[in-house]
């Protein structure tokens, strides 16, 4: 049927992540080649490079908001929990290189005074950050693919990015629901 464009659901649901992607790897050929394809609630940075990889183009996802809400800040060097005590005394932004509000105004240990505190601002400035970083994520992502470097893009994402364990049990106990 000619739709707009299609989706692929019902992944990401519990099973491990390597069978999540073999599923969207047999449905992806049956997909038509000129129509926008959506990948329904995923994922996490690394899962959306390693999708597009496998030819999503859409994503939507709460993890960047939900995890922000536990105090955990993605970066392109995977998760770090903002309320951890190494943090403490911790004066650079989440990410260095990011241009988000968040990072632009205040430190990791300030954000890690407002989570401890129970300071609303904390966990609407990681929502920031994080929103922020995945559209950072897709945008390099677009330009890799619009020079052709996106193979060598997705190598050293996934290379950098290695997420922490308080991500690896949200991303459960959200497959879980
Ligand atoms: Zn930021």
């Amino acid at each position: 049927m000619d739709f707009d464009g299609y989706a692929i659901g019902g992944v990401s649901v519990g099973e491990p992540e390597p069978e999540m992607m073999r599923a969207i790897e047999v449905t992806e050929p049956h997909l038509p080649a000129d129509h926008p394809r959506y990948a329904m609630g995923l994922g996490t940075p690394a899962q959306l490079v390693e999708l597009v990889a496998r030819g999503v183009d859409m994503f939507d996802c709460v993890l960047p908001t939900r995890v922000a809400r536990n105090g955990t800040a993605f970066t392109h060097r995977g998760s770090i929990s903002i309320k951890a005590g190494a943090y403490k005394a911790d004066f650079r932004p989440i990410e260095e290189d990011c241009l988000c509000f968040a990072c632009r105004h205040f430190s990791r240990a300030y954000l890690r005074h407002l989570l401890n505190v129970g300071e609303i601002l904390g966990l609407r400035m990681l929502s920031v950050h994080n929103t922020s970083m995945y559209l950072r994520v897709m945008a390099e992502t677009r330009a890799a693919i619009a020079n052709g470097t996106f193979g060598e893009y997705r190598r050293n994402f996934a290379v950098n990015y290695v997420p922490t364990k308080r991500v690896l049990l949200a991303r459960a106990a959200e497959a879980e629901r």
